[in-house]
């Protein structure tokens, strides 16, 4: 789809001897969001492979993988479908899916929760029988094999720990198949405590040393605490990007809370992954 030269950022962060290297998948491409083009990126061959026109997806109302999934789907002349979590269709995510072709339907949260039963998708082949179903976030195997590709063109030695943001662990899960054994891999959920992402993630992922990090200063997922505010407007003074109100920018607060906590030697060489997201971030002025 793309062909990425990898650009990185390096941060100094107080505290840290070493600086943070970022990288930079904001950058990917003007309209898609990093990670999300990566994990769409299989699934969209494998469905043009068996001649499907039709791509249908899930996420909530500022989703950025029905976003990238409506661009990606305009941009290769297939159809898109997207099954929105809740009421709204009013936000310029939408809108940008909708001008992109994308046809949307709501879901109410409780018959979102049920998406991936099998009654639920046998009504959605019924009611769009060309389409190509991708599971919510691509987190399929498709969507691995994808993220296995964030990595590459990038000398790994130079670091001792990845940093990569969480929500259906694919992203994270696909990099640490391709981070050598000796690296810690790192993976800041975007949620508080979930002992079934746990699970997933260590069932998709062997690589010996991978941590999941739970939020803890921001609160739930999605949640925009003044806190939060104040710490994405610091980030942008101080460093000069932007991070995703959702997932970036709890990682890099995490991430700098468990260096000031010890947990991470002073000396760490780190790469943390900037997952894109930043069309999302325009739920802060709709609110
Ligand atoms: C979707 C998203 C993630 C989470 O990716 P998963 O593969 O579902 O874990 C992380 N960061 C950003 C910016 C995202 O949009």
């Amino acid at each position: 789809m793309f062909d990425a030269k990898p650009i990185i950022t390096s941060i100094q962060v107080a505290g840290i001897s070493n600086a943070i290297d970022v990288l930079r998948l904001d950058l990917v491409h003007p309209l898609i969001s990093g990670n999300k083009w990566y994990k769409l990126k299989y699934n969209l061959q494998e469905a043009q492979k068996n001649g499907y026109k039709e791509l249908l997806s899930f996420g909530g109302a500022y989703s950025n993988h029905l976003h990238a999934l409506a661009y990606a789907a305009h941009l290769h002349g297939m159809k898109s479908i997207g099954i929105v979590r809740g009421e709204t269709l009013e936000n310029p995510t939408l809108d940008d899916c909708r001008q992109w072709g994308m046809q949307l339907h709501t879901f109410s949260r409780q018959k979102y929760r049920m998406k991936k039963e099998p009654q639920i998708l046998n009504e959605l082949h019924a009611q769009f029988p060309e389409a190509y179903i991708i599971p919510e976030g691509g987190d399929n195997e498709d969507g691995l094999k994808g993220c296995r590709e964030i990595l590459m063109g990038i000398d790994l030695s130079e670091y001792d720990v990845i940093a990569c943001a969480v929500g259906t662990g694919t992203t994270l899960c696909g990099i640490a198949d391709t981070v050598p054994d000796h690296i810690k891999v790192l993976g800041f959920a975007a949620m508080k405590n979930d002992s079934t992402l746990r699970e997933h993630i260590h069932k998709r992922s062997s690589h010996p040393d991978i941590h999941l990090v739970f939020d803890e200063i921001f609160g739930g997922f999605g949640r925009l605490t003044s806190e939060l505010q104040a710490y994405m407007h610091q980030f942008i003074k101080e460093y000069g990007f932007e991070l995703d109100r959702v997932y970036t920018a709890k990682m890099m607060a995490n991430l700098t809370a468990l260096f000031a906590a010890g947990s991470l030697d002073a000396s760490a060489r780190v790469l943390a992954i900037h997952t894109g997201g930043l069309q999302g971030n325009r739920s802060l002025s709709g609110r």
